[in-house]
């Protein structure tokens, strides 16, 4: 089968004929890929900020067709179309009865950890399968990791927003644009959105967002502006590098919650000003079954919509560098 791997750091992927994953428990999965989004993640990794063991199939936000299932899967069968979750649990350890799989004791991370969606087939087990019925398997296939990754924080945020309240979103990118829309379902918050991309701005006025601001200019400024000089109840940071992360941090007003989803860049803040404006850090990674399980229901509803543009699995370097160079608007979709 095709597959776009990695064997060397820093290095494009190469289109290789790869072996066909092999089911070696009954709860594996193989799934047949229609939709691989391509994430900054998938950058780092080639980057070498996560050391993972080479060779190695990229892509960890995808859905497909089941193809194969183990003899102790119930409820799949082949030809059924599925998001999958981008890691495999195991079901027993606290953290998964407790519904946190990304907290799994014995996880792996297709993409990451194990071979992923970058190909034609992949192998995930039972629990990680979303049924996705009726609904378009490349449009949707940005909700295992963009979507969910963003549902995660903006549920972090909703609890402290109310109206009157504002929201920064610093970066509309694959996941900003699906923060936007999911603010504006879950909360009743003023969204700020930062980027410093003028169409990415525009997309964000479309989706609903009240305020934008471009960050080439001075986005403290304009922020402290908007809020009548309080600054934002709470800024999401989807962009994670050591600018984005000071924006954030002189943007907060007092009792202010600053939630770190990208990243690459290292926060800097004085513990007295963290006591005297009471903030609160927080980290916020992927997300869980149940999250993913909320986002495809949100779809089905009308009430999310991912942008896609959609590339072939040999365009996948192509993909990469417009993702460095942040000229892609909404998600690049591979369809092996
Ligand atoms: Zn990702
Ligand atoms: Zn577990």
């Amino acid at each position: 089968m095709r597959a776009a791997r990695l064997f060397e750091y820093h290095k494009p992927l190469r289109i290789v004929d790869a072996d066909y994953p092999q089911i070696k428990r009954p709860d594996h999965v193989i799934v047949r890929i229609r939709g691989a989004g391509a994430c900054h993640t998938d950058l780092h990794v080639v980057e070498g900020v996560w050391r993972v063991s080479l060779p190695l199939t990229l892509g960890h936000e995808n859905t497909g067709v089941v193809e194969e299932v183990g003899e102790g899967v119930e409820g799949f069968k082949r030809n059924d179309p599925v998001v999958v979750h981008p890691v495999m649990t195991c079901g027993v350890c606290r953290a998964c009865r407790a519904g946190e799989d990304m907290y799994c004791e014995n996880l792996e991370f297709v993409g990451m950890g194990r071979d992923g969606g970058f190909a034609e087939f992949m192998l995930t087990s039972v629990r990680s399968l979303i049924r996705a019925d009726g609904l378009d398997l490349v449009e949707v296939a940005p909700l295992a990791d963009a979507g969910l990754t963003a549902i995660r924080a903006v549920k972090k945020a909703a609890p402290g927003l109310y109206p009157g309240s504002f929201t920064a979103v610093i970066g509309v990118g694959g996941l900003g644009h699906i923060a936007i829309q999911l603010l504006k379902q879950m909360t009743t918050t003023n969204i700020i959105a930062v980027d410093i991309v003028e169409s990415k701005l525009r997309l964000a006025e479309q989706l609903g967002s009240e305020y934008v601001v471009n960050a080439r200019d001075d986005p403290v400024k304009e922020v402290m502006a908007i809020t009548g000089g309080r600054g934002v109840n709470v800024a999401l940071d989807f962009v994670g590098t050591q600018t984005t992360h000071e924006t954030c941090l002189r943007i907060l007003r007092k009792g202010g919650k600053f939630i770190v989803v990208g990243y690459g860049g290292v926060i800097n803040l004085r513990s007295a000003d963290m006591i005297a404006n009471e903030l609160t850090i927080e980290g916020s990674l992927v997300g869980n079954y149940i999250e993913l399980q909320d986002l495809v229901e949100l779809t089905r509803l009308g009430k999310l919509k991912v942008i896609t543009n959609r590339y072939g699995l040999d365009q996948v370097n192509e993909v990469l560098d417009k993702l460095k160079t942040g000229e892609l608007i909404g998600r690049a979709v591979l369809t092996p």
